[in-house]
């Protein structure tokens, strides 16, 4: 254990999986560097200590019923969320500053989730500064400050059959992957943008998970619209020292030992995140073309992700047949770990940020499925500019997905593929060694937190 410095920091993350695990990495990285650390969790979601030995934990009553809570209206439940924290939040953090309790390590700062809006204006009345904590990518925040100019120019508007049109404000992102612009009513999602970009610009910092070798323009727009001193200090998963696991469902680790057995570079990893649900009219698809594509799989389907609980058995016995001698089904998998198996060849994946940059991280090729929010502008990234995968052109049909597949594990275009993914894998890994952008930036966070006395 290294020497503690004094300093408690309150991290308050937003309780659905993609934004607790970049702030449990933050808070391992902070605490490798001496800090005190305290986990500020909602009851909703909350989370389990026993995981996290060096942390300390608090709960807030959200009064928020978890089976009510619905993660099927996402600017829904974190409107409601704001609600229901911000006195509760306020309560904990008053009683933190005034009786510190008996270890008295005093509060250097709070670090928030972009997502609460209340944090900022709590911790000012209570003289203590918070720090944003932004859980997705760059690009995709330059795009959010770019939405009302692209509703303005009629985006919006635009007609499906239109969705593959460049926008040529921002290249080379197409209609469809424009945050909120298949939803009805993107009004409240244009609102919920908004309030994250004035949450930043009224805070006195903001932390990125990512690195300024991978988005390197966006950050630079960024910091024009967002004039606020920031910490591009990513990516988490390269920079924990310890890996300790954040999820809210258990790890199946018997996929570990079945990544054993597979060859080298052959498995196909699919997994969509913890939010998105798919028909039963897709997972039939998608078994299918993960038997057609005759390459060993690993398929996370998330309990409740699919609505039919007798799905599995309702799949037809090439499927099955296929299951059996080379596939294999898990809830959830330790993801970072199969991502760094060297039997994994290729992540298909929705491209939410955290899937994103750990694939990065790891130099696995992605094939790009991209539901909602950010994960259009992450596909896009991944696709067309950093050039480490492909999208699922053509739509969701076994066809598409077995030839898609093969593209990526058998034919030479993913080979080369493979090759620049290595070579972002080195940059991911480079910038948080010693000298490297996101250390030293890691360095000039923890001045800036010291500054604060
Ligand atoms: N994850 C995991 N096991 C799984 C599926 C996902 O540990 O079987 C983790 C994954 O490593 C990532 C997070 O869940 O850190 C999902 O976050 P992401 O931003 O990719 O997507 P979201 O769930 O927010 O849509």
């Amino acid at each position: 254990m290294n020497q503690r410095n004094n300093h408690r920091l309150v991290l308050f993350p937003l309780p659905l999986q993609g934004h607790i695990n970049p702030m449990l990495q933050l808070g391992q990285i902070l605490h490798a560097r001496g800090f005190s650390i305290t986990i500020l969790h909602t009851n909703f979601n909350s989370l389990d200590p026993s995981s996290h030995p060096h942390f300390a934990f608090r709960s807030i009553a959200d009064g928020l019923d978890q089976s009510k809570a619905s993660l099927s209206d996402i600017p829904g439940l974190i409107s409601l969320l704001n609600t229901r924290c911000a006195s509760p939040f306020e309560e904990c953090m008053r009683e933190m500053v005034s009786s510190p309790g008996g270890d008295a390590v005093p509060i250097a700062c709070v670090i928030s989730d972009t997502r609460f809006s209340f944090t900022c204006g709590v911790a000012e009345r209570l003289k203590v500064r918070a720090l944003m904590l932004r859980t997705g990518g760059a690009t995709s925040l330059h795009v959010y400050s770019i939405l009302p100019v692209l509703k303005e120019k009629g985006y919006f508007s635009i007609d499906g059959s239109r969705s593959e049109e460049a926008v040529k404000e921002f290249p080379p992102l197409q209609v469809r992957d424009i945050p909120g612009v298949n939803l009805q009513k993107p009004e409240m999602a244009l609102q919920f943008f908004d309030n994250m970009i004035k949450v930043i610009k009224s805070s006195p910092g903001v932390i990125f998970n990512t690195f300024e070798e991978l988005e390197h323009p966006a950050l630079t727009s960024v910091r024009e619209v967002l004039p606020v001193p920031d910490f591009v200090i990513g990516p988490f998963p390269k920079c924990c020292v310890t890996s300790s696991s954040s999820s809210l469902l258990a790890e199946d680790r018997s996929c570990i030992s079945w990544l054993d057995k597979q060859p080298l570079k052959s498995v196909i990893y699919v997994s969509f995140g913890s939010m998105a649900v798919v028909s039963e009219a897709e997972i039939l698809e998608i078994a299918l073309g993960l038997a057609d594509s005759e390459q060993p799989f690993l398929w996370v389907v998330r309990p409740r992700s699919v609505r039919d609980p007798e799905w599995l058995q309702k799949l037809p016995c090439h499927f099955l047949e296929a299951l059996e001698r080379r596939g294999k089904i898990v809830k959830w998998a330790p993801q970072m770990e199969v991502l760094a198996h060297p039997a994994v060849g290729a992540f298909w994946t929705h491209n939410g940020w955290n899937s994103t940059l750990e694939s990065i991280s790891e130099g696995v090729p992605m094939l790009c499925m991209p539901c909602f929010s950010d994960q259009g502008v992450n596909a896009r990234y991944v696709s067309d500019v950093w050039r480490v995968g492909v999208h699922l052109n053509g739509g969701l049909e076994r066809e598409n997905i077995a030839r898609a597949i093969k593209r990526l594990l058998v034919e030479r275009e993913g080979e080369e593929i493979r090759e620049r993914a290595l070579v972002l894998k080195e940059k991911a890994s480079a910038s948080g060694r010693q000298g490297g952008s996101s250390y030293q930036a890691l360095d000039a966070l923890i001045s800036h937190i010291l500054s604060f006395e």
